[in-house]
């Protein structure tokens, strides 16, 4: 079974075209990688994906609408910039996810996610007294404690420090491991060299191209060097308007 169906997908805001007829899969153990510049519409198919956006199109996340309990009960989503609330610990962020999930035996796997990401001295201060790179590893946390099937990271690695990206790494290929999927957006290719399985390359609201690493092995093509004919070529069409 496809873990993410993403099916002609387009999202407009106002006139402007964000998302131009997008389709791509992800499997089930891989990691996806959705790679492009700044605005070339990444963090917009994943709000889409996560349910957040109106679209056009359809989005499957393990054989159901993205927008149905089901599908969201296998989906994790970590934002690009952290939004926890000021009034709760971090240990209570934990919490609510748990009681929003109706998870069980939460309180172990917490402890563990605190431990890896250096928040456990951390627990019982407020989401406003943390420094950014920690309000965004305790929004990794909110994301990965449920364990979803399917996890929707933007820009992850972005504002971690070393020790965070390390970790973070480790845990995407232990996922990958279990069997679930990891979509993934970044800028810096150079940052998921190491870990990708799938790569679709965005520019101007489309898909440029899209390359697995098993395709790119037997040819030889250098991904970074596809990634930069693409966008180096495509600077100059700013400004897409749908009909
Ligand atoms: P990326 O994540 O690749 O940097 P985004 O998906 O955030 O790109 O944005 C794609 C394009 O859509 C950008 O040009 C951005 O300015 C525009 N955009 C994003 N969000 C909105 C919005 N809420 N209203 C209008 N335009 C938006």
């Amino acid at each position: 079974m496809l873990m993410i169906e993403v099916k002609n997908v387009t999202k407009r805001y106002g006139k402007f075209l964000a998302n131009d007829s997008l389709l791509f899969t992800v499997r089930p153990g891989e990691i996806s990688i959705l790679a492009g510049p700044n605005g070339a519409g990444k963090s917009t198919i994943i709000k889409s994906i996560a349910g957040l956006l109106r679209f056009q199109g359809e989005i499957l996340i393990c054989g159901k609408k993205n927008k149905s309990l089901e599908a969201k009960r296998n989906l994790g989503y970590i934002p690009e910039l952290p939004a926890l609330y000021d009034m709760l610990t971090i240990w209570e962020h934990m919490e609510f996810i748990a009681r929003a999930y109706s998870l069980e035996n939460w309180k172990e796997r917490a402890e563990e996610l605190f431990e890896r990401f250096e928040l456990d001295d951390k627990k019982n201060k407020l989401g406003n007294e943390l420094s950014k790179g920690m309000q965004q590893k305790v929004s990794i946390c909110c994301g990965l404690l449920p364990a979803p099937r399917v996890l929707l990271f933007d820009e992850p690695l972005v504002g971690l420090d070393p020790h965070a990206i390390k970790e973070l790494k480790t845990m995407l290929v232990e996922y990958k491991k279990e069997g679930r999927s990891i979509l993934l957006s970044t800028h810096m290719l150079d940052s998921v060299a190491e870990f990708w399985d799938s790569a679709n390359i965005m520019m101007n609201g489309k898909i440029a191209a899209s390359r697995s690493r098993v395709e790119i092995e037997g040819t030889g093509e250098d991904l970074e060097k596809l990634f930069f004919d693409i966008t180096e070529s495509g600077r100059t069409n700013k400004g897409r308007v749908s009909e």
